[in-house]
């Protein structure tokens, strides 16, 4: 049996590593593509857009973690898929597949607020690998010649997470360099109420957030939505 994996991020590798654990090499042999050859813990994200730590301290080379598992590991980018002859079509070569797993995770939507940016416009991102190392230098830049900062989600964000935690990231930074006072913070967010997450809240999370947001002298704007009349500062 052949399985394929597309994804080498937590939903391919868990799967890939899981599949391993329960059925053996004879039994079944398991390739995972990626367009990335790096596993990066994008959690860690926001560390990297405030420069505490490098792209390279929260990422692994896939390959050899997965030779270890005997699992076959492709650098590819995957352009289709033939359901019908049941192959991966990549940039590179295509693979023949029994079962077919598909773990591409998510892509930044940028273009659903055309001009918000990061590559079109003022706004930074916490979404990719790339987003975050271009937020990393637009804030040393902000550092040196401090404006007034929104922070927050664009209407459809579905992680909205990042936001709350660079907003106390930004605040803590700028306190810590004295800078706190020359610098309002807004943050704002298309949920109903601070800390609903997508999921209507989570315990006391809009109590919490709320509270926190107030005593850091950060102002909040739910239910917003951001559009492309963003100026400059
Ligand atoms: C800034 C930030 C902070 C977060 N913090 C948390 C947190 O604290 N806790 C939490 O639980 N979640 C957090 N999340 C969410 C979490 O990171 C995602 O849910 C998780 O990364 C999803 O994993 P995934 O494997 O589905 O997809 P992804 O991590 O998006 O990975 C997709 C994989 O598919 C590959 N791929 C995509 N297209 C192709 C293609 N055409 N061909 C080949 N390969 C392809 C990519 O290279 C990548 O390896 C955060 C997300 C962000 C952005």
């Amino acid at each position: 049996m052949r399985v394929v994996i597309v994804g080498g991020s937590f939903g391919g590798l868990t799967t890939a590593y899981e599949l391993r654990k329960r059925l053996g090499r004879s039994k079944c042999e398991i390739t995972l593509i990626s367009k990335d050859r790096h596993f990066v813990f994008i959690p860690s994200l926001p560390w990297v857009a405030m420069g505490s730590k490098a792209l390279d301290q929260i990422s692994f080379d896939l390959e050899k973690p997965l030779a270890r598992k005997r699992i076959d590991f492709a650098h590819a980018t995957v352009v289709r898929v033939d359901p019908q002859a049941q192959k991966v079509v990549t940039d590179s070569e295509e693979f023949p597949y029994d079962y077919l797993v598909i773990a591409t995770g998510h892509r930044s939507a940028n273009e659903a607020v055309p001009g918000l940016g990061p590559f079109d416009g003022p706004g930074h991102s916490l979404m990719s690998p790339p987003e975050a190392e271009e937020a990393r230098d637009a804030l040393k830049a902000f550092l040196d010649d401090p404006v007034p900062m929104a922070v927050g989600c664009a209407p459809g964000a579905s992680c909205i997470g990042p936001a709350y935690e660079f907003v106390f990231e930004i605040d803590h930074l700028l306190r810590q360099r004295k800078m706190r006072h020359k610098v309002p913070i807004a943050f704002v967010t298309p949920e109903p109420f601070l800390g609903h997450f997508g999921v209507g809240g989570m315990g006391k999370s809009r109590q919490f957030l709320e509270g926190e947001l107030e005593q850091r002298d950060i102002r909040y704007f739910t239910s917003a939505s951001a559009t492309t009349r963003m100026r400059r500062p």
